[in-house]
């Protein structure tokens, strides 16, 4: 490629929100196979909010806070979000805990306690009552964080995360192209599907720990070159493990450094515009 036609290319791109670092990423994107995506805040939008609290609300939202007000994690922030609109006072928690992937830990009230996870239940009881309800919620597409409190499990908390808007366009404009599109994510398998349906993609990988996140974007390696979309810390290995990594403007830091394309709109669009830029480009040179 002529340095001219990659900066036609690039500034073409950049007018539409699209940040090309470099030219070989632009050219690599012609080759690509399959478009992997992250879910919470590359698909969805990354505002998650409480919808439904399952239990004693006040108790559960009690214990949910002391642990959450620890953590970094949206769903954290939303939990919080909805604790201050109910105005629940709540006691602090100590030997706070996260464990990556799956929720926090900490100790309130003199007990053992955690949000998180179904991963993280191991030693709390779950009746058959909260795992139906658990699963109509999940299968409505919503994160179920289970609250658990001395070896209980006292309630659960749902909560959304809608597609961002042109998440369905972007999919769909994909697929017409022939690629593949996939999505990773740490979330569980129900909730996963549900988002999946709603923006018609081609496969999902749910429950996903986030060192894992590398190894599956190697394995779809296998069928060709890899576009892996992201916005997380967690995304940074897979974006630098994918024959190009895109990242969104919105995300993280060592996201958009581990990037060769960032999105600075957020808009999954913009990976068809890179598509389309990067065909023409290249084809104009050759
Ligand atoms: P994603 O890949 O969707 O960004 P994560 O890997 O960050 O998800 O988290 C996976 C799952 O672990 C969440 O869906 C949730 O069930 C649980 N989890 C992680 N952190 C927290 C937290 N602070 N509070 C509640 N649940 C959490
Ligand atoms: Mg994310």
């Amino acid at each position: 490629a002529t340095p001219t036609a990659l900066m036609v290319g690039t500034g073409r791109s950049a007018k539409m929100g699209v940040l090309i670092k470099n030219g070989q990423a632009l050219e690599e994107v012609n080759d690509v196979k399959t478009v992997v995506f992250d879910k919470t805040g590359t698909i969805t939008a990354g505002k998650p909010v409480v919808t439904d609290v399952v239990g004693n609300q006040e108790k559960v939202l009690q214990v949910a806070a002391s642990l959450e007000e620890n953590s970094e994690h949206p769903l954290a922030a939303a939990v919080m979000a909805k604790v201050s609109e109910a105005k629940i006072t709540y006691q602090k928690a100590k030997k706070f805990k996260n464990i990556e992937g799956k929720g926090v830990k900490a100790v309130v009230n003199n007990q053992k306690a955690f949000v998180g996870s179904d991963k993280l239940s191991n030693d709390y009881l779950l009746s058959d009552e909260m795992k139906k309800q658990m699963a109509k919620l999940q299968n409505d597409a919503k994160t179920v964080v289970l609250v658990g409190l001395n070896e209980k499990i006292i309630g659960l908390i749902a909560i959304q995360d809608t597609p961002k808007k042109t998440a369905t366009e972007a999919i769909t404009e994909l697929r017409s192209r022939g690629l593949k599109t996939v999505m990773l994510t740490g979330d569980n398998q129900r909730v996963a599907q549900a988002i999946g349906r709603q923006v018609g993609i081609d496969q999902v990988i749910a429950g996903v720990l986030p060192n894992e996140k590398a190894d599956h974007v190697k394995a779809l390696q296998q069928s060709g070159k890899v576009a892996f979309v992201g916005d997380g810390i967690n995304d940074a290995p897979a974006l630098t493990v994918a024959n190009v990594g895109i990242a969104m403007g919105s995300g993280t830091d060592i996201a958009i450094e581990s990037g060769e394309i960032i999105l600075i709109q957020n808009d999954l669009l913009g990976v068809v515009r890179a598509l389309d830029i990067a065909k023409k480009t290249f084809n104009r040179i050759k």
